[in-house]
């Protein structure tokens, strides 16, 4: 061997020993690297970014399926172009609930584990969604759990007939109850030329109650909007930014309960102030982006739905109503105030039919009633003219179980509520408790 040899070959030697030196620091690199601890909400938030896509991405198969989003406009923008399917959402929809699943909260604090629950909860809604859209048909009970995560009661005609029973009672003149209510109710039906000036007072009141109890941003807002050919009374549309929209349907004759009804649900403390909550303590305050998109068959429409129906007696309630409707409602609608109690007795007994939405309903999807017999029975036992039972009815063609929002969703928001002491003689812990549950994601499955 020449000594250029040996010089080359020492060469080698010490590159492959060099190499060698590298490879085991880089193992011991490896080995001596534990994960950093991973962070429940920073995992949570990643699952979020993609949850608001899926249920954008939902949209596109389903319009109207996202009721508001309020988040980056080309996020929107880049989903509605990608020509995702239903099969990649769904596939999409099940790994994110796996993730969901899998994160270990030991010992995180409750707010964590409630936005764990509402994306786990909203993504197995939007996966049971994805099913129905592809054709499977659920029985209205399935789709009351799967979409709604809840269980309404099943309840026999003879449970409204004694309702029927004492407002037969109450109800002057000749005909069936139906016919005498309807009779009743046309004495207080707010003129045309009336409505405007009566809503717009009835909002002013309900958002002063509401702001004495609940702080809202200085340019939280609504514009006020009159429509024709819907199959709901009133909507609230957010938009974001402390801003809604509230339409209000002119078919239907407004009587004078549904002006406070109406201001309360779609506004003060209901929809308008569920939503600016939602954007300003969750969405913008936290950063948790999955409030930036509100799916409207979901579990959380029966937290929507249910405290915008309780929040009306929460910002109304009892003697504080009738003593307001009278001094200042009943007359600006030209209504004759000596028979505010008169009215609304019956009024509250006929409230006490509102769980036959959902027999109806019942019947109606699962196949034992026919369309005309739906209608009949909202007639018999909602008593309803048969006008407005054909317009109910056209309301569970487009809604379906959605029905349940209203009358189970207001008892399930009431007796959390009340079982935390927000009862009606407290209500200043009422509002708080109101207010804890609107900023909050908790879903009706921790109602308890
Ligand atoms: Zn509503």
């Amino acid at each position: 061997m020449r000594f250029k040899d040996l010089t080359v070959l020492l060469n080698v030697l010490s590159v492959f020993f060099i190499l060698f030196l590298f490879s085991c620091a880089e193992s011991n690199i490896k080995k001596d690297v534990t994960p950093l601890p991973k962070n429940p909400n920073e995992e949570l938030n990643t699952i979020a970014e993609s949850y608001v896509r899926l249920m954008l991405g939902m949209d596109t198969h389903e319009r109207g399926y996202v009721d508001a989003y309020y988040g980056e406009p080309a996020i929107k923008e880049e989903v509605e172009l990608s020509g995702v399917t239903l099969a990649e959402l769904k596939s999409e929809a099940e790994e994110l609930l796996q993730s969901v699943n899998e994160i270990d909260m030991t010992g995180e604090e409750e707010i964590l584990l409630l936005r764990r629950q509402y994306l786990a909860k909203q993504l197995e809604s939007v996966r049971a969604r994805i099913d129905m859209v592809e054709g499977i048909k659920f029985s209205f009970d399935e789709e009351a759990k799967f979409i709604f995560d809840a269980t309404p009661p099943t309840l026999p005609d003879s449970f409204f007939e004694k309702i029927i029973e004492e407002l037969d009672d109450l109800l002057p003149g000749e005909g069936s109850v139906s016919e005498r209510l309807n009779k009743f109710k046309a004495d207080f039906i707010v003129p045309d030329e009336k409505v405007d000036v009566v809503f717009e007072e009835a909002i002013r009141e309900a958002r002063e109650r509401t702001k004495k109890h609940i702080r809202l941003p200085e340019n939280e807002k609504f514009e006020l909007e009159y429509v024709r050919g819907k199959s709901w009374t009133g909507y609230n549309w957010y938009k974001g930014n402390n801003h809604s929209l509230i339409q209000l349907n002119r078919d239907i004759p407004l009587s004078i309960d549904r002006v406070i009804d109406v201001a309360s649900h779609e506004g003060y403390p209901g929809h308008h102030v569920y939503n600016v909550l939602l954007e300003n303590k969750l969405a913008k305050g936290r950063g948790w982006v999955e409030f930036t998109v509100n799916p409207l068959y979901s579990s959380q429409s029966m937290i929507s739905e249910g405290s915008a129906n309780f929040g009306i007696e929460v910002a109304f309630p009892g003697e504080e109503r009738i003593k307001y409707e009278r001094e200042i409602l009943f007359p600006l609608a030209g209504l004759d105030s000596t028979r505010v109690e008169e009215y609304y007795k019956v009024f509250e007994l006929t409230e006490r039919l509102d769980y036959v939405d959902n027999e109806v309903a019942r019947g109606y999807l699962n196949g034992i009633l026919d369309r005309k017999q739906a209608e009949e029975k909202l007639v018999r036992l909602r008593l309803l003219t048969p006008e407005r039972a054909a317009q109910r009815v056209r309301f569970i063609d487009q809604y379906r179980a959605y029905v349940i929002n209203y009358n189970l969703g207001k008892d399930l928001v009431r007796e959390y509520i009340e079982s935390r002491g927000g009862t009606s003689d407290n209500p200043e812990k009422r509002w708080a408790e109101f207010e804890a549950l609107l900023s909050s994601p908790r879903l009706p499955s921790s109602l308890n």
